[in-house]
């Protein structure tokens, strides 16, 4: 019988084998026919210090028992406060407010429903965004609209909101990117949504912290809100543990999720500065943040991001990254010349293939992603881009066998 599943990003019409896997450990997926699968992706870029560990397990398995899941709004629990009191440690200053929900495109929909909210609630108009090309934040349909558009949505096109848009900052036209920016500011947008440094889903593309740093001037500048989706660079994946401080920026709201658990449980927070929070603290009901999902701050994910947040306090986790960034690097050379654009942002790795039409829908994804996972190893190519972002624990042995096989793959 075929399974009722109905998968994700996936066309079912094609038939393409779907692995089933009955547990996992460390960098290392293990599937019902007895295969032992190198975890090179994280997981679709969710697990950090690696697959089960021990220490989140723990604090599921303890959390689980006592208090499973609790109505948010007006009613609090130890979990929640614990994460909210350590963020606020952990991030810059001042994002002082932590808004609970529960993955990166809620916390995407939290931070622009905020920006809104706040200027709206001061009775100032301004309500649009900009957006950088060729970003990513999320599938909901206010997370598209300003994300990049494309064959992922264009069937909803009719229904997404308009945006600006300024052009991805590639090197040496950093300052064509700016320009259209400042020029954008006169129109008194809203906010400014990026993701620092390194464009995910829209193929793994790194610009300058410089570009950073001059962006985030002129919000300020021009009292633009600053929107810093760390969803996936968040948790030390560029090298820190935000992308942000590679720039010396902090952002005006803050969206974490993903490695947030360590990628165990979904969760996410939008972090706020105390200007937003009082733009909506009033007597007047009518001005509160009228946000909620059903498992906002669900305990059981709560303790499993507050045994996230112990592990980097007291391990030398940013060590692992430093280590692993460097193994990165000695591995992609063995890559160098063979193929395009090498490149590396902490612990993330990316090229791309030779490919005749370069389009996401291309077969050599597919074809990409067939022989990978023949060969024991999950990489899932964007496009002809081919990307390795392994979990942090990863061992030496696992990351020059995933190097061999995309060697191998050079000859598709
Ligand atoms: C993955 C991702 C999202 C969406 O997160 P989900 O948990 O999949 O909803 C948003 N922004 C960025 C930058 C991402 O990489």
């Amino acid at each position: 019988m075929t399974s009722p599943v109905w998968h994700p990003f996936t066309q079912h019409g094609l038939n393409e084998p779907v692995p089933l896997v009955t547990h996992a450990e460390g960098a290392a997926l293990f599937t019902a026919d007895g295969r032992r699968v190198i975890d090179a992706i994280s997981s679709w870029w969710v697990t950090t210090h690696g697959h089960c560990h021990p220490r989140i397990m723990a604090a599921i398995r303890q959390q689980a028992s006592t208090l499973d899941q609790l109505i948010f709004a007006g009613w609090t629990h130890e979990p929640a406060e614990t994460v909210a009191r350590d963020l606020v440690a952990m991030m810059p200053r001042p994002l002082d407010h932590v808004f609970f929900s529960d993955s990166g495109s809620t916390s995407v929909e939290v931070a622009l429903k905020m920006a809104l909210g706040h200027f709206a609630n001061r009775g100032e108009d301004r309500h649009r965004i900009v957006v950088m090309e060729g970003s990513y934040h999320g599938d909901t349909i206010g997370a598209m609209s300003v994300g990049a558009r494309g064959v992922f949505n264009r069937s909803y096109t009719p229904l997404l909101f308009d945006v600006d848009v300024i052009p991805f900052p590639e090197p040496g036209a950093e300052q064509a990117t700016l320009d259209i920016f400042e020029r954008l500011c006169a129109d008194r947008p809203a906010a400014l949504i990026v993701e620092p440094l390194l464009l995910g889903a829209g193929g793994m593309r790194i610009y300058a912290p410089s570009v950073l740093r001059d962006l985030r001037q002129l919000c300020a500048a021009h009292g633009v809100l600053f929107v810093a989706d760390e969803v996936m660079t968040g948790w030390g994946r560029t090298g820190t543990l935000l992308a942000c401080e590679q720039a010396g920026v902090v952002p005006d709201l803050l969206c974490l999720s993903k490695g947030l658990t360590g990628g165990s449980l979904p969760l996410a927070v939008t972090m706020a500065t105390p200007d937003i929070f009082e733009s909506h603290r009033s007597t007047d009901r009518a001005t509160m943040f009228f946000h909620s999902s059903s498992y906002t701050a669900n305990p059981i994910a709560c303790a499993a991001a507050a045994a996230n947040l112990a592990i980097w306090r007291d391990e030398p986790v940013l060590d692992r990254i430093a280590d692993l960034t460097r193994r990165q690097a000695v591995q992609a050379q063995t890559l160098a010349g063979k193929v395009n654009n090498l490149r590396q942002i902490g612990t993330v790795v990316a090229m791309e293939f030779q490919d005749r039409s370069g389009s996401y829908l291309s077969d050599l994804g597919p074809r990409l992603l067939n022989f990978f996972r023949e060969r024991e190893v999950l990489l899932r190519p964007l496009g002809n881009t081919v990307y390795v972002m392994p979990p942090y624990c990863i061992s030496d042995d696992d990351l020059a066998r995933i190097y061999a096989v995309i060697d191998q793959a050079l000859a598709l």
